[in-house]
């Protein structure tokens, strides 16, 4: 069985004063219910990591940089996010691809190191609206797949997050059909690449304008195992509704 994740991602959103929010999601994760996971800017880790300390919630980063060290002025390294109190990290998020020019390769060298560090990445996959448009969905959810996702993945160390790009922060949502038709593929993609046992056990999340108000539907898709949430994981209220949406 894989366990359902609810799974919020601040972006550049947070303040020390939002550790009160955290707060109260922390009193929503419970060891056994959904697992539940905050992904706050990298000034809000540690000290969100020592509140969260003894309770269930986890706590990831948003991104890491392929080397352990180094001279790269302004970025995070998966053994600094390890050590600061994660457990996961966010690659590839279209954010990132748009903004930072990131393709498949940096998000695979990303992955591999949040692996070498002990971090579970959620790789995050995605088509443009253009891309949906032109009916070419799923061969570049299959590419990004193929060329993000390195061989030694497992149940454990991989989640993988589809977020369409046209639905990210703007209140669209594909229909569940949409939403079905994106997660059987990826997880018969997974089965082929890595065997049955492996591509069964990693946990797929749909990301994309999750609300409370539409959790509930979205969670009873096949192969759906949570949700990445943006704006609506910032505050507790909200969360903690798509929380108990996932039972
Ligand atoms: C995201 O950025 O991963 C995301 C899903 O954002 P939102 O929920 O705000 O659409």
């Amino acid at each position: 069985m894989r366990r359902k994740l609810a799974a919020g991602n601040w972006k550049m959103n947070g303040l020390r004063a939002a550790l009160a929010e955290a707060e109260a999601i922390t009193a929503a994760a419970a060891a056994d219910g959904p697992e539940v996971l905050l992904c706050p800017p990298a000034t809000l880790l540690a000290p969100m990591a020592a509140q969260a300390e003894g309770t269930a919630l986890q706590i990831g980063g948003q991104y890491c940089h392929p080397a352990p060290s180094g001279a790269h002025t302004g970025h995070v390294s998966a053994p600094m996010l390890r050590d600061a109190g994660a457990s996961y990290v966010i690659v590839g998020h279209s954010e990132r691809r748009q903004d930072d020019g990131e393709r498949d390769a940096d998000v695979r060298a990303q992955t591999l190191a949040a692996w070498q560090a002990g971090l579970t990445a959620i790789v995050c996959v995605g088509e443009t609206e253009a891309e949906r448009d032109a009916a070419n969905t799923l061969a570049i959810i299959g590419g990004q797949l193929a060329g993000s996702i390195p061989d030694t993945a497992t149940g454990a160390n991989l989640v993988v997050a589809y977020e369409p790009v046209w639905a990210i922060g703007t209140g669209r949502v594909p229909s569940v059909d949409q939403i079905g038709e994106v997660h059987d593929f990826i997880r018969a993609r997974l089965e082929q690449r890595f065997g049955e046992g492996v591509g069964r056990s990693v946990r797929l999340l749909y990301g994309g304008s999750v609300k409370p108000g539409n959790a509930a539907e979205i969670f009873a898709v096949s192969n759906v195992d949570g949700a990445l949430v943006g704006g609506a994981s910032l505050t507790a209220a909200d969360f903690t509704g798509i929380i108990a949406a996932l039972g």
